[in-house]
């Protein structure tokens, strides 16, 4: 009767292991061809197959496999803040970064980092993501293509806006929106913000960590190469600085080193992948009469972005319209 029980035991317990090793193989199978299940399936392999996306969008940005062109640069590892735990640049970075402005005599970097740590928090968590979550973003470019399209409610009905620069919203909302949650600038791009929004510095020497501390405390610095604030008007928590590392991965691995460094909206651009789920872009390129103006400018030969020289333009384009082919990143052309 025991031996029976034991032989009874025995023969459930092989039976288990076939049953979860089956199981595991399956999902192993699975996970590694999950386009071609998704052909055949129904909704349980649907939802097994939606477990497996980084995040709760219907398609992730960030999700591998899908385009090599997009595996072959998106590099997660790397890092779009400067923190207090993230704030050592290779030595190859530094060098690099010390010449985009020819800075000379800078002060030390350590040193800097450590002053500005002080004022602000240099900390977020905002690099982390969860499969359960779909964050959208709108990066908004200063185009002038964003007038009289009306995308304004469009805009604002993203989880994150991002803006950059000059940027006004105040006259424009139809077009563009009043709703803004991060806004990149430098030092000499600087606007006040109003005290919910957050501002991401794009530091592009030492002397632009040395102007926020400055700009928040004792405003005594007030020139670069051209004329900045002493103060701005910022909420300071919400301060937050580009990784100097992660744009020289912008501009190794996303430009290939074309122009001398990458654009402010190229760098939103790529910043907006690694921190959304799902990216739509406005107000970027030429309007359909192939101007280059900002969308507050009233004269569209102005073509201000196009003379800065230091940006390649076309190079920047074509990965964005690459992005978009892939379907990594949607973008409203404007008019
Ligand atoms: O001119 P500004 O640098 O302030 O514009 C911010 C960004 O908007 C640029 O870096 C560029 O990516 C985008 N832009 C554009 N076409 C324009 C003006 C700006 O693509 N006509």
């Amino acid at each position: 009767m025991v031996a029976l029980r034991h032989r009874n035991l025995k023969l459930f317990a092989v039976a288990l292991a076939f049953f979860a090793i089956t199981i595991t193989s399956f999902l192993l199978n699975f996970t590694q061809n999950s386009e071609k299940y998704f052909r055949f399936s129904g909704p349980f392999v649907r939802f097994i197959a939606s477990m497996r996306r980084p995040c709760g969008c219907e398609t992730c940005v960030s999700e591998a496999e899908l385009s090599p062109w997009f595996d072959e640069r998106f590099n997660q590892t790397v890092l779009p803040f400067l923190t207090k735990q993230n704030n050592l640049l290779s030595e190859s970075t530094y060098k690099w970064w010390l010449k985009l402005q020819s800075e000379r005599n800078p002060m030390d970097i350590n040193k800097a980092v450590e002053e500005l740590f002080k004022v602000i928090p240099g900390e977020t968590s905002l690099s982390e993501r969860s499969p359960y979550q779909c964050r959208t973003c709108a990066v908004v470019g200063n185009s002038g293509n964003l007038k009289e399209t009306d995308y304004g409610p469009d805009i604002d009905s993203h989880n994150f806006v991002f803006r950059m620069n000059h940027a006004p919203t105040a006259k424009f909302e139809k077009d563009v929106g009043n709703k803004t949650t991060h806004h990149f600038v430098y030092p000499e791009s600087v606007r006040d913000l109003s005290e919910n929004v957050s501002m991401i510095l794009i530091p592009f020497k030492t002397l632009d960590l040395q102007w926020v501390v400055s700009a928040l405390t004792t405003g005594t610095i007030n020139f670069t190469y051209a004329p900045v604030p002493r103060k701005i008007k910022v909420t300071k928590d919400k301060i937050l600085v580009y990784n100097p590392e992660f744009m020289k991965y912008v501009y190794d691995r996303w430009l290939m080193n074309h122009g001398r460094y990458p654009s402010t909206g190229f760098l939103s651009v790529i910043f907006a992948l690694h921190i959304c789920d799902k990216v739509d872009l406005y107000g970027f390129g030429a309007d359909s009469k192939g101007n280059w103006h900002h969308y507050w400018e009233n004269n569209p030969s102005a073509g201000a972005f196009r003379q800065t020289g230091v940006h390649d333009g076309d190079f920047e384009a074509d990965i964005i319209s690459n992005l978009t082919s892939i379907k990594k990143i949607n973008i409203y052309r404007g008019r």
